[in-house]
């Protein structure tokens, strides 16, 4: 496509931006010409011409990743990666910041594509994904790292079909006794494990142009594990040359917390460039004071009918201390089964509890209309906005 070389307002910029490395996503880049020396003319001039498209969206991409991670800093307005590229964080809209739409636990680190129909998925989760959006969120925050049913072009695909703006992830799942933690990072390096993460940031997720939004680890129950520490040293360092958020799934190890704080202590990052995912399986709000205190993002994600008491009880209790602009409220909920028959329709949890239970109940209780506000548009959005922050 042309690119106007004269400076337009900045947001036309970032949508021309994203249009050229959308452009250079598919594989006709690289394909064989015929042999006629005409067409092979034409073929070499219309590739040259792509060529020096993709050399201008790289350099481009480049100068605006750079005007984003400054953003934080010079009142510039704050941008999300979506699979579509960036977006303003204001246009985030309400928000479901923790959630799922494939997961594949069976496979362990030979997890990926081979493993299911990309068709089957986007049939069973499409209408699931339309209810979202008729329920008037804008924004869907896809939690699942590599290795665990991480799709990037199927999550392009569904955001595209339905419109609501997704967000995906870099990084590695360190839960579940590490089965999903690839061979490579045992091996590697913090520093090397973060080139890694980086690298998609920079050049898009498996052979896509589809950027992560945030950076996705896990913390093991139990005591803390050599590997779990070395990935979030990893989600450190991405987030240092990124600005990427991490997200750590930490459920209620408060060694885990512990660990985490102390680490981004010494790595310079700032507590509220972390989220402490499933924070509502601790259950009392005084062991989220630590991280509260400390400046960090409490993920309530698992908003359901068995845990919807606690989730309550926990929202309230920030709304009375004063906490509640660093709560992110979710359901965990999903998702397409890789490996069971159909995905497991009977076992699917749909997105809605929080709109049509969680959000009335609070109204109910006392949060006013400006609170849920805060909960469910204005805390996302500082939470995933893409800029480095350093600790004081
Ligand atoms: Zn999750």
């Amino acid at each position: 496509m042309a690119l106007k070389p004269r400076l337009e307002p900045r947001q036309t910029r970032v949508k021309v931006i994203e249009a050229a490395l959308s452009d250079q996503s598919d594989t006709r880049f690289w394909k064989q010409t015929k042999s006629t020396s005409v067409h092979v003319q034409q073929t070499f001039s219309a590739q040259l011409n792509i060529f020096m498209n993709r050399i201008f969206a790289v350099f481009a991409s480049a100068l605006l990743i750079q005007l984003v991670l400054l953003s934080g800093c010079s009142g510039q307005p704050l941008q999300i990666m979506t699979v579509d590229g960036f977006i303003p964080a204001e246009e985030m809209g309400r928000t479901l910041p923790h959630e799922h739409i494939l997961v594949d636990f069976g496979g362990g680190a030979m997890a990926g594509p081979h493993r299911y129909d990309a068709e089957d998925v986007y049939r069973f989760i499409f209408p699931h994904l339309q209810d979202v959006k008729k329920a008037g969120y804008a924004t869907f925050i896809e939690c699942t790292p590599a290795y665990l049913g991480r799709d990037a072009q199927l999550f392009r695909r569904l955001s595209r079909a339905t419109g609501l703006n997704l967000l995906t992830n870099t990084g590695y799942y360190g839960a579940r006794r590490d089965l999903s933690v690839p061979a490579h990072a045992f091996e590697e390096s913090a520093q090397q494990i973060a080139q890694r993460w980086i690298e998609e940031w920079r050049n898009g997720i498996d052979g896509t142009t589809v950027r992560p939004g945030f950076i996705k680890t896990a913390f093991d129950r139990g005591s803390v594990s050599k590997i779990d520490v070395k990935l979030f040293e990893a989600a450190a360092i991405t987030h240092l040359a990124t600005g990427l958020t991490i997200a750590t799934h930490t459920v209620d190890n408060l060694a885990a917390v512990e660990t985490q704080l102390e680490t981004l202590k010494q790595t310079g990052v700032s507590p509220s460039a972390w989220i402490w995912v499933h924070a509502n399986r601790v259950g009392s709000f005084d062991g989220l004071l630590p991280a509260l205190k400390a400046g960090a993002w409490i993920s309530l994600d698992g908003v359901r009918d068995s845990t919807f008491q606690i989730h309550l009880d926990l929202i309230l209790e920030a709304k009375r201390q004063g906490y509640l602009s660093q709560i992110l409220v979710s359901h965990d909920a999903g998702w397409y089964r890789v490996g069971e028959p159909k995905g497991s329709p009977e076992r699917f949890r749909n997105y809605l509890h929080v709109t049509e239970k969680l959000i009335p109940t609070l109204l109910e209780q006392g949060l006013t209309p400006e609170d849920i506000h805060q909960l469910e548009t204005i805390n996302p959005q500082q939470a995933f906005a893409v800029r480095i922050r350093k600790s004081e």
